[in-house]
């Protein structure tokens, strides 16, 4: 291998649908869909930023494009493509095989063919930007200005796994090898829930994923919303391995850990059944969490006493 066309020829040029023009073109083309909207998103991995210099490369391929299928599921949106910027200080091939396997791995299991990107040599650290293009019909987006007062909130999967693991990988926690195991995988190969999400779509009103903590994110649908929100600590998915840990860090990691990469959500009350049911169809969690309150900006948690949590956690701020 020699250069950066070799490089994409051999790593990043498996075939995509039939009826797309993919990789080798100066763009890639794909057939329209009538009755459907364009959905596209960009997420940005910097090393020591996002992941560890050491990260496992199959796991960051996974994960790399993981982060971005959860913001079309947050959406409604099912895959139609992606897109892959790649910046790298030196050119490995057992690092960059490992990588493309982990990201096509998911690419095929999530039907979201990659069809370009951009291979580039950098100064110092790895950058890898996917971006993401999907299809919702037309009118049923989860946007995150619908929540209405009276909803229901909900969550799919567990809460507060993802935190534990960086909190432990970072040193923050002291070592405690059968709990790093126990929540790893919840860091560093997060399986957002693509077909719930794309169930969901016409059926609830607000949604989004959750990458920078619960609070953190359900403020960002209260305030497109002017609403707020009651949760019950009580009725929260906690991941199972965080049982035996303190009732503070436990707190911290539930309400305000980032990397979850699972779905909040609100959806009228008369829809509890049918969400019950086709999150059942998808094999996914869901656990009805509190309810959308009137008061613009207000947001409580209740504990097991119904007593407000006070101070709450707060979430991830890149410039805080
Ligand atoms: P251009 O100079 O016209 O932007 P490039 O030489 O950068 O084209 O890329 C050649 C082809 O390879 C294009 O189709 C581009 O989309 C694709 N490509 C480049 N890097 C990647 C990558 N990391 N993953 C997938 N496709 C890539
Ligand atoms: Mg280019």
């Amino acid at each position: 291998m020699t250069n950066e066309f070799d490089l994409i020829a051999r790593y990043f040029s498996r075939p995509a649908p039939a009826a797309y023009l993919g990789v080798g073109d100066d763009c890639a083309l794909m057939p329209p869909a009538p009755g459907m909207e364009l959905a596209a998103s960009t997420d940005l991995l910097i090393e020591g930023r996002h992941f560890f210099s050491n990260a496992e490369p199959r796991a960051l391929g996974h994960k790399a494009l993981a982060v971005n299928l959860s913001d079309l599921a947050a959406m409604g949106a099912r895959p139609v493509a992606c897109l892959l910027g790649l910046s790298l200080p030196e050119l490995r091939p057992d690092w960059l095989e490992a990588f493309a396997d982990g990201y096509y791995a998911l690419a095929d299991a999530a039907g979201c063919p990659l069809v370009g990107g951009d291979t580039t040599r950098s100064p110092s650290c790895i950058v890898i930007s996917v971006t993401v293009l999907g299809h919702v019909p037309v009118g049923q987006a989860l946007r995150r200005d619908a929540a209405r007062e009276g909803d229901d909130i909900w969550v799919s999967g567990t809460l507060g796994a993802a935190d534990i693991a960086l909190r432990l990988l970072a040193g923050e926690l002291p070592p405690d090898p059968q709990l790093l195991a126990a929540t790893r995988a919840a860091l560093e190969r997060p399986e957002p829930p693509l077909e719930l999400g794309a169930a969901l779509a016409g059926v609830a009103h607000a949604a989004l994923d959750i990458s920078d903590g619960l609070l953190q994110d359900l403020g960002h649908i209260l305030k497109a919303s002017a609403c707020g929100a009651q949760l019950d600590y009580a009725s929260l998915p906690v991941a199972e391995a965080l049982a035996g840990l303190p009732q503070a860090l436990q707190r911290q990691a539930v309400l305000g850990g980032g990397d979850v990469y699972q779905l909040c959500f609100t959806a009228a009350a008369a829809r509890r059944d049918e969400i019950l049911a086709l999150a059942r169809r998808c094999g996914s969690r869901v656990s009805r969490i509190g309810c959308i309150t009137a008061g613009p900006g207000a947001l409580q948690v209740l504990d097991e006493g119904g007593r407000p949590i006070a101070p709450l956690p707060a979430g991830f701020d890149h410039f805080n």
